[in-house]
C-alpha cells in the first residue's frame, strides 16, 4: 500500500560548533518541522537522550557534541517547557562521569536540567514486541513523556551505522545492554529488538549531530569526520537513510532500516521521503551532490545470502575483532565488556601479555571493541 505522506528529514548544512549558529539554525529546522509545540505539549515531561556511550574528549566525536545539546536546551527553555531532564546509560561509566569536562554538563546547569544516571531499572513486558517481548529500562526513560533523541552520525562495527534507531539502546539499564547482546546475538536479531525498542518509546524527535560525524572503527575508535550537517526527523529510518546516503551507503545493507521499514517504525524508500533545507525540498540525489562524502569509511561491503550466509553462520567468514599488539594497555576493559558467559576474550596467557580471544565463544558482538578506550581493537 502506498503511504499518504512522505517522511519529512530536515538537513541543516553546519560546518562549525559555534553555539549561537547551532541554535539558530535548529530554531530554523524546527519551525520547517512545524514547530516544537506541534511536537511535544509544555507540560510534558521530557528526556534529552544523548549519546553518551562512554567518556571521550569532544573532539574525537565518540558523544554528541554538547553545543547541540545547549541549544537544544535553550529552545526548550524559551519555549516554556519545564520540565526537562538529561541522560544516558553509557557503555562504561555514568552518564554524570562522562559528561564531566566535556562542556555538556555546563550546558545542563545552565538551563536547570538535571541529568540522570539511568541507574534504577525497571521491567517491562512487551507482547507486541516482533524480537523482544521485554526490556529493563531506566526508570527516568519509562518517567518521560516526551524523549528527544539526540544521536551522533557514527559508524559501527555490527550495525555498519549507529544514529537515531540505535541511540535508543542507552535506554536500557546498565548491565542489561551487554546481556542484550547474548539475547540478540546478530546484526538482524539486535536491529529487529531496536525496532521494537523505538516502537515502545516513540521517541518525539530525532536529531543527528553529523557536523563531525566519525568513521572508520567506530563507534568509538573511529576518526573524526568533517560532513557539516544536522538532521531532523520524527521518522528515524528515514533519518537513518538520509545519513546512508550522505556517506554512499546502501540503506538497505544497513539491518534497522530493512527491518524498521518492514515492522511500520519508519521508512527507507527515496521515493517516501522528503528532504527539506532552510531554502525548501531538494531531492536526496541533490542533498548526497551537495553535502554527501564518498570517502566516508563505512562498511559498504555486499554479503551474499544462502550459501555465504550458511558459511558465516559457521562463523568461517564473519568479521571478527581483534588486538592491535602496540596499542594495547593491559587495562581488561575489552575482557570487563564482553558479555559471552566465560568470557570470549580472556587474560589467557597473564596480564603482562594482551588478551586472547576465543573465537569459538565469541559471539561477535563488538561489545570489546566498542568499549576499548585506547583504540586498540579492531575488526577485520
Ligand atoms: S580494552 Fe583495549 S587496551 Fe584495554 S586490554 Fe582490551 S584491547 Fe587492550
Ligand atoms: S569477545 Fe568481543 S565480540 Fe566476542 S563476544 Fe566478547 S565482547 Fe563480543
Amino acid at each position: 500500500m502506498e503511504r499518504q505522506e512522505k517522511s519529512k528529514v530536515v538537513l541543516l548544512p553546519c560546518s562549525t560548533y559555534d553555539g549561537e549558529e547551532i541554535y539558530r539554525l535548529l530554531r530554523e529546522g524546527l519551525s520547517i518541522m512545524g514547530g516544537i509545540g506541534k511536537l511535544i505539549k509544555k507540560q510534558e515531561n521530557i528526556l534529552l537522550k544523548p549519546n553518551l556511550v562512554r567518556k571521550a574528549e569532544v573532539e574525537r566525536a565518540v558523544i554528541t557534541h554538547p553545543e547541540v545539546m545547549g541549544a537544544l536546551a535553550r529552545i526548550l527553555r524559551e519555549e516554556g517547557y519545564g520540565n526537562i531532564v538529561c541522560g544516558d546509560s553509557c557503555g562504561i561509566g555514568t552518564a554524570h562521569k562522562t559528561m564531566a569536562g566535556t562542556g555538556m554538563e555546563k550546558q545542563m546547569e545552565k538551563y536547570k536540567i538535571p541529568v540522570t544516571d539511568f541507574s534504577i531499572p525497571v521491567k517491562v513486558d512487551y507482547p507486541q514486541g516482533h524480537q523482544a517481548k521485554q526490556f529493563v529500562l531506566a526508570q527516568d526513560v519509562l518517567a518521560a513523556d516526551a524523549i528527544i533523541n539526540v544521536c551522533k552520525m557514527k559508524t559501527h562495527a555490527l550495525e555498519r551505522v549507529t544514529g537515531a534507531v540505535k541511540n535508543m539502546y542507552g535506554c536500557v539499564c546498565g548491565l542489561q545492554k551487554a546481556k542484550g547482546h547474548t539475547i540478540y546475538p546478530n546484526a538482524e536479531s539486535f536491529a529487529r529488538m531496536l525496532i521494537d525498542l523505538n516502537q515502545l518509546l516513540k521517541p518525539r524527535l530525532y536529531v543527528m549531530d553529523g557536523i563531525v560525524a566519525m568513521d572508520g572503527n567506530g563507534p568509538t575508535s573511529g576518526d573524526p569526520v568533517q560532513m557539516g550537517v544536522m538532521l531532523l526527523a520524527t521518522d528515524p529510518v528515514a533519518l537513518d537513510t538520509v545519513f546512508c546516503h550522505l556517506v554512499h551507503l546502501d540503506p538497505q545493507l544497513v539491518p534497522t532500516n530493512v527491518h524498521g521499514m518492514q515492522y511500520g517504525l519508519g521508512t527507507w524508500k527515496a521515493e517516501e521521503i522528503a528532504v527539506y533545507t532552510p531554502d525548501g525540498e531538494i531531492t536526496l540525489q541533490e542533498a548526497v551532490q551537495r553535502y554527501g562524502n564518498s570517502a566516508y569509511r563505512v562498511d559498504r561491503e555486499r554479503y551474499r545470502r544462502n550459501v555465504w550466509s550458511a558459511l558465516r553462520a559457521l562463523k568461517i567468514f564473519q568479521k571478527k575483532p581483534y588486538i592491535v599488539e602496540e596499542k594495547c594497555r593491559r587495562c581488561g576493559i575489552c575482557v570487563e565488556s564482553c558479555p559471552v558467559e566465560g568470557k570470549a576474550v580472556t587474560f589467557k596467557n597473564g596480564r603482562d601479555h594482551i588478551p586472547v580471544y576465543n573465537y569459538r565463544k565469541c559471539i561477535r558482538c563488538f561489545c570489546c571493541q566498542e568499549m576499548c578506550p585506547h583504540k586498540a581493537i579492531k575488526v577485520k
